[in-house]
């Protein structure tokens, strides 16, 4: 592939864009339909901005002569073809990344700051670290933009008055914190942290150790699960978190997509499949949208004449063999619960922070495990237990000096784009404020 989006160094040595139009060809993945692993791949292939072909296999004949396999349930299945004519069977997303070149180790053995998390938040502080030259290094365990990057299209983030989509939101800003000089490390997850003052060690999933003089945890949230009975068994082969964004090209005018949640997001992926849908059935636990959407967003939903509203109701059981089938829709006022045949669920009911990493070495977290930082750590004028230095904690900084958080993962943060964006730019002034001794 032309864009290395890995090799951060050379792409700052060289500073110049590296265009799509440099793709001479796109890759191309040969799967059946509702496969785990297919929907895995076209998700961080859209996700991270690289252009992909989809070749959906209806029939044995077509595994053998299109895809060089025994059959639909040959284990080798999804094949993805690069343009250079590699082909990786059922690859991981790790291969891919491995192949796509953007699989690199640090450069450094230690960086001034080490940023977990590239969403809008985790970028934004590597923009203006890397841009008021700190050594940077970002850690990604999956696609670069984090949640931002599965939306179909961002309308409220300033400057983008027709809005713009989270892969392209993304990749722009990947690509901005590439050239002033940020390192970049996709598909690598931080597991656990050391910090001693001036000293931080990030240890990842793969056994690579990051030494840094500060750190900004920038880790957003998890997508929240329904908790029914066969949801693992369905992940990516009828259920899907976030708003789907890779899937709507492959939903079919003559299909019924549910939609469950009430916020931004879910009325962002009902926007999106009503466009191709039959209809689209937003169900949703509470009385009315009106409190939970913006109003651009209900307006425009209830512009659509194919989307429908089902309030006071939650999805309670899911049905299929391999694939999701029907699911069921239970009323909460009246217990009334119906069945409907459908392929196509879109799970948007918010999410949590995953930071148990943090309360193992002492990092103080909220109830629901979100970051506590600056003001909100002081207790009656008091600093947290065990702060030692003669300030109370910067605005973004955790009870660990030298430790900020920014963006969804922070406790009282906004879940915006825009908001997360600033928080990453301001965390990094505190990062200054911190390695000067200030
Ligand atoms: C579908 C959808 C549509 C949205 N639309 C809008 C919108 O139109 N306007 C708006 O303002 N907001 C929107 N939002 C909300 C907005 O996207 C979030 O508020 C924003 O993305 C938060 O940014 P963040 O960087 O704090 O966290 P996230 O976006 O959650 O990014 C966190 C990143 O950290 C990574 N990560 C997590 N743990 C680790 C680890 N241990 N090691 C390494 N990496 C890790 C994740 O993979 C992820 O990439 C939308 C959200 C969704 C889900």
């Amino acid at each position: 592939m032309a864009r290395e989006k890995g090799d951060c160094l050379a792409q700052a040595e060289q500073m110049t864009p590296t265009p799509q139009a440099e793709h001479l060809d796109v890759i191309r993945i040969l799967g059946k339909a509702g496969g785990p692993m297919g929907y895995m791949i076209r998700d961080f292939l859209h996700r991270s901005d690289v252009p992909f072909e989809w070749i959906e296999l209806h029939s044995e004949e077509e595994a053998r002569t299109k895809a060089g396999v025994s059959g639909l349930n040959d284990s080798r299945l999804p094949v993805c073809i690069f343009p250079d004519g590699t082909r990786l069977e059922c690859p991981t997303i790790r291969q891919i990344i491995e192949k796509l070149g953007w699989f690199h180790d640090p450069s450094r053995s230690e960086y001034e700051v080490a940023i977990y998390g590239a969403g809008p938040a985790g970028l934004s502080a590597a923009v203006y670290a890397a841009s008021e030259g700190l050594a940077t290094i970002v850690v990604e365990r999956s696609a670069v933009g984090g949640q931002a990057g599965s939306s179909s299209r961002i309308e409220n983030y300033l400057g983008f008055p027709r809005g713009i989509s989270g892969a392209e939101l993304a990749e722009r800003a990947r690509e901005q914190a590439c050239r002033f000089g940020a390192e970049i490390l996709v598909g690598r997850e931080g597991i656990r942290g050391e910090f001693l003052p001036g000293k931080g060690v990030g240890y990842l999933a793969d056994g690579t150790k990051i030494v840094a003089r500060s750190t900004i945890c920038a880790t957003g949230i998890e997508y929240r699960r329904l908790g029914l009975a066969g949801e693992e068994k369905f992940l990516g082969a009828g259920v899907y978190y976030g708003a789907g964004a890779s899937e709507a090209a492959l939903c079919h005018g003559n299909e019924d997509v549910f939609i469950a949640g009430g916020g931004n997001s879910a009325g962002q992926a009902a926007m999106h499949f009503s466009r191709v849908a039959r209809t689209v059935n937003m169900v949703l636990r509470g009385p009315s949208l009106k409190d939970t959407i913006s109003q651009y967003l209900l307006d425009r939903i209830l512009s659509f004449n194919n989307v429908r509203v089902m309030t006071d109701s939650e999805v309670s059981g899911l049905e299929g063999d391999e694939t999701l089938e029907a699911i069921s829709i239970t009323n909460r006022l009246t217990g009334d619960c119906r069945r409907f045949a459908t392929r196509w669920l879109f799970v948007c009911i918010g999410g949590d922070p995953r930071t148990t990493w943090a309360a193992e070495v002492g990092i103080l977290r909220d109830e629901a495990g979100y970051l506590m930082t600056g003001p909100d750590l002081l207790r009656n004028h008091q600093r947290p237990p065990g702060w030692s230095l003669d300030r109370d904690p910067y605005y973004l900084e955790t009870n660990m000096p030298g430790v900020f958080a920014a963006g969804d993962v922070r406790h009282g943060s906004v879940k915006r784009c825009a908001s997360a964006v600033g928080e990453g730019a301001m965390a990094v002034t505190f990062v200054h404020r911190y390695l000067t001794g200030g």
